[in-house]
């Protein structure tokens, strides 16, 4: 393995300044105590991928590694520096995790260095005493610390330290898949050992636009055929972390803007599966989806709902309705999306049985303004094409419509304020919604006919 030098000065040009002082102070603290400070993981990928001069690289999560010192003496050296660091940078929030022996310093909107999380780890090295389950660590070397990670372009470290400093750590030829643009896996069952490693490699292949490794594919493949979904699926009390990891993916990759190409290539892959053994991206679902798009960007622009969790929610609407309880129990979902894609079976039947009937638009608005609009959306992308027309029809013009009248305008009318007004006020709407009065006027008229003084 030959020593890479980069060239330090052309890598900190590339990155934001207040990056690289937050760096080179760090950087100070631990030569100060003759140990070897590392840029490692993905922020080594991103630098190197980024442009040259562009000096504006913004990278939110930092990991550092600490090496150096005897096995024995130092195990605490990542928290020190943090210690360290943080004096340095009063906004900090310094957070110690006693049992991983990391630190991690995190800013906050802050005006330099924005949302920033530094992860500040003793090297390390963690072993799998069973498949997917938590990591036990120990203190070792940097080289073991990289060896534990997922894919080659993630694994490499970037001395930052004197001597040697701007050297680049590459065991795994990770600089050599970078340029060839593919994703590599590092151990042949890596993705046993963790299937969430799965999402992880289609999530950087779409990102950068790589392709994966025909032997690593061959991996994933095997990895899914041997039924490691089962672990995903399965109720089993050693693997929540697992459901929890896989639940974090699925949020990165759902609420990128390459979600969809994602999701094409975990189906072609038969990573779905690792959600539910019957999940397929079919046409059907793939235009649940693009309708989905449409509702959104149309009713809710401003974001008010969380639309990774939507899309999520779509797609485990597009599973048997016997099989969407325990999914959301397993990918532990916010309460809201339980309680959606509990109910959607019911209510769908509901809407199909009554709106058929209603054919007055203020029967059509009576029946579906119980429903939330998240849950509309859902019961119309898997309703039929005309009630999927009715409910758009509401959503786009029924549900704004306002009655002619208002509560003021009741009471200068001589109607005695009280539970009456609101009686009123729907009756007047649904004569609006139904074309029957079209103006103030004929509001009133409506009101004298029908709720004599
Ligand atoms: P991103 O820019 O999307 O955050 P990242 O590579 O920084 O990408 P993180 O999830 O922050 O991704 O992980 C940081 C590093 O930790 C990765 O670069 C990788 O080296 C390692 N890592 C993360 N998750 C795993 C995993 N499941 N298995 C092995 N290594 C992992």
């Amino acid at each position: 393995n030959v020593p890479k030098f980069t060239n330090l000065g052309e890598l900190r040009d590339r990155l934001a300044p207040q990056l690289w002082q937050l760096l080179t102070k760090a950087s100070q603290a631990a030569e100060k105590r003759g140990w070897h400070l590392y840029l490692v993981g993905g922020a080594v990928r991103d630098l190197l991928l980024a442009e040259k001069a562009a000096g504006n690289l913004m990278i939110k999560d930092i990991d550092l590694v600490v090496d150096g010192f005897h096995k024995s003496a130092d195990v605490g050296a990542g928290v020190e520096l943090a210690k360290e660091l943080q004096q340095l940078y009063p906004t900090a929030r310094l957070e110690i995790h006693g049992a991983f022996q990391t630190a991690a310093l995190l800013w906050h909107k802050d005006p330099e260095l924005d949302s920033l999380w530094v992860d500040i780890a003793t090297a390390r090295t963690e072993f799998y005493p069973y498949p997917a389950a938590n990591p036990e660590v120990e203190a070792s070397s940097i080289r073991q610390d990289l060896y534990r990670r997922d894919f080659t372009i993630n694994a490499m470290a970037l001395r930052l330290t004197s001597p040697r400093a701007g050297e680049l750590l590459d065991f795994f030829g990770g600089l050599q898949d970078l340029q060839a643009q593919q994703i590599r896996v590092l151990h042949a069952n890596s993705f046993i050992e963790d299937p969430t490693r799965i999402y992880r490699g289609v999530r950087f292949a779409v990102r950068f636009g790589f392709k994966m490794e025909p032997q690593t594919e061959e991996y994933i493949r095997y990895a899914i055929n041997s039924g490691i979904y089962d672990r995903t699926t399965q109720e089993n009390s050693r693997t929540p972390a697992l459901q929890t990891r896989l639940k974090a993916e699925l949020k990165n990759i759902l609420e990128a803007p390459y979600w969809k190409s994602a999701l094409q290539l975990l189906d072609n892959l038969g990573a779905l599966q690792c959600i539910h053994p019957t999940l397929k991206l079919d046409e059907e679902l793939l235009r649940q989806l693009r309708l989905l798009e449409r509702c959104l960007q149309r009713f809710d622009s401003q974001q008010t709902f969380i639309h990774w969790q939507m899309r999520l929610e779509v797609l485990i609407a597009h599973l048997a309705p016997e099989y969407r309880a325990k999914v959301t129990q397993n990918l532990q979902m916010q309460e809201d999306s339980i309680a959606r894609l509990k109910n959607l079976a019911q209510s769908l039947s509901q809407v199909m049985a009554s709106l058929p009937s209603h054919q007055r638009p203020s029967q059509v608005v009576q029946l579906l303004r119980q429903y939330d609009l998240p849950m509309l959306i859902l019961i119309a992308l898997v309703s039929p094409r005309s009630l999927r027309r009715q409910i758009w029809q509401y959503l786009t013009i029924w549900a704004n419509f306002q009655p002619l009248l208002n509560g003021n305008d009741l009471k200068k009318l001589g109607y005695k304020p009280g539970p009456q007004y609101r009686q009123i006020l729907d009756d007047l709407l649904a004569a609006t919604l139904d074309g029957v009065i079209k103006n103030r006027t004929e509001a009133e008229e409506f009101l004298a006919k029908h709720y004599p003084r």
